[in-house]
């Protein structure tokens, strides 16, 4: 007889353990599983590329609950356990050792696998992704012999990688094929300037080029050839190209999808009674203006999480959650809030050059969203004018002595 659980949760990653927590602090009575393919508790991701990968963060301390907390709570965790198909008629899920799993809910929370290079070499010794614990071990073992890294990808995981890495001394240079890092996620001036930050740190940013093969030596990469024939020698390849998320198993089980899982307002999938949140879930969003998006932060899987408590407890609000992130590189911490896809103007508020500054984003002469380096209070105050589409002169944005919350 296959164990069923009233709540069985797939993914033990930042959703998955929010919508835990969170249906016990809604008295959740009935019995909830945490099922995941990792083997660790569940624990914090942002880290990875930051405090952890650099060594100043030991793996207890990026827990997301400390370990007494799931059986306190009783929540079953299965851990190491991977779901390989489900049965929505029959209300079934099955592991790759064959085990059958019943639900009265499922919620889908796995996240995604990094995306991987096609190019020959692509999965050799010394290439990395960056998306959980055993992929920063693996680096992190690796470190005492590697003295050049090259990143592909400039996005924020493959720029803080690169702060990380040049803090720890070594030489590093970051690919990027577009014309600009950061360039699916922010503004040119940020781009701009975070380009400037890693340059003057030693970072080589090269924009516009296109990887044609990874080099190898006895099993190891050694180097990154381009597609116009340079060859960048190197002992680490760091790949930061964005995820693909994990969806393939209710796919298959005839949800409606395909880059993620579609979800409406409630984190309701097609089928019945299967929810999904986080990364792998495509959602509305008023802040993309009603596109179907998927967003990849904490914010929107911790908010994502509550949405389905609240409907399995009896309370159904809407998703409709501000988005924002944060990201951390060498001593800048930029904040975003809102979404800056679409945006018709760029407004910089204060001088990059003093390294505290904000730039705020406008569609049709609403502001839809800010990027602020070392500018808490501009994140904190600005928040108000993207949720209220506030339209504002552009030139008393641009002044930053004029606080934003008179302008709300
Ligand atoms: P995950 O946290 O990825 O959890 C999904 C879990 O499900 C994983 O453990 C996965 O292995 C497991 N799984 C997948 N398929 C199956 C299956 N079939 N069966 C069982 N288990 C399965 N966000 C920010 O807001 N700020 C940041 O600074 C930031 N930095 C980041 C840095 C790094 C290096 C990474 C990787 C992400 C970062 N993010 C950041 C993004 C943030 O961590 C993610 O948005 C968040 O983890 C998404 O949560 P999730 O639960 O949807 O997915």
């Amino acid at each position: 007889m296959a164990d069923i659980y009233d709540v069985l949760i797939v993914g033990a990653g930042h959703a998955g353990a929010q919508a835990a927590m969170a249906l016990r602090q809604r008295k959740f009575t009935g019995t909830i599983a945490l099922l995941g393919d990792e083997p660790d508790l569940p624990y914090e991701r942002p880290p990875l590329s930051k405090d952890y990968l650099a060594g100043d963060k030991p793996f207890d301390r990026i827990l997301i609950r400390p370990p007494a907390f799931w059986a306190d709570r009783d929540v079953a965790l299965l851990l190491g356990r991977r779901v390989e198909t489900v049965d929505p008629a029959g209300k079934t899920v099955t592991l790759s050792d064959g085990t059958t799993i019943g639900y009265g809910a499922l919620i889908w929370a796995t996240g995604g696998s990094p995306r991987r290079l096609t190019c020959t070499g692509n999965a050799l010794r010394g290439v990395h992704s960056v998306r959980n614990r055993a992929d920063v071990d693996r680096m992190i073992a690796e470190m005492p012999t590697v003295a050049r890294v090259v990143v592909i990808g400039g996005g924020y995981i493959g720029l803080e990688a690169a702060a990380v890495l040049t803090k720890l001394g070594k030489q590093v240079t970051v690919l990027e094929a577009q014309d600009r890092v950061l360039a699916r996620v922010a503004g040119e001036p940020l781009s701009r300037f975070f380009e400037a930050e890693h340059r003057a740190h030693g970072v080589d940013i090269r924009l516009g080029v296109a990887v044609a093969c990874i080099k190898e030596r006895d099993g190891a990469a050694v180097g990154v050839r381009l597609a116009d024939g340079t060859v960048l020698s190197c002992e680490m390849v760091i790949v930061g190209i964005g995820i693909e998320p994990a969806v393939a198993p209710l796919l298959a089980a005839g949800v409606a999808g395909g880059n993620g899982v579609t979800v409406d307002d409630c984190c309701r999938t097609s089928l019945p009674d299967v929810f999904a949140i986080g990364d792998c879930a495509a959602h509305a969003n008023r802040f993309a203006d009603g596109a179907t998006i998927r967003l990849e932060s904490v914010q929107n899987a911790n908010d994502q999480a509550n949405t389905v408590a609240k409907l399995l407890t009896g309370t159904p609000e809407r998703y409709d959650a501000i988005p924002w992130f944060w990201s951390h590189q060498y001593d800048l911490k930029l904040q975003t809030v809102g979404l800056s896809i679409g945006h018709d103007t760029a407004i910089v508020r204060g001088d990059a050059d003093t390294r505290a500054f904000s730039v705020i984003y406008l569609k049709q002469g609403r502001v839809i969203a800010l990027d602020c380096v070392n500018a808490t209070r501009d994140y904190v105050q600005g928040r108000a004018l993207v949720e209220r589409g506030a339209v504002v002169d552009p030139a008393l944005l641009a002044d930053p002595a004029v606080p934003l919350k008179t302008l709300a």
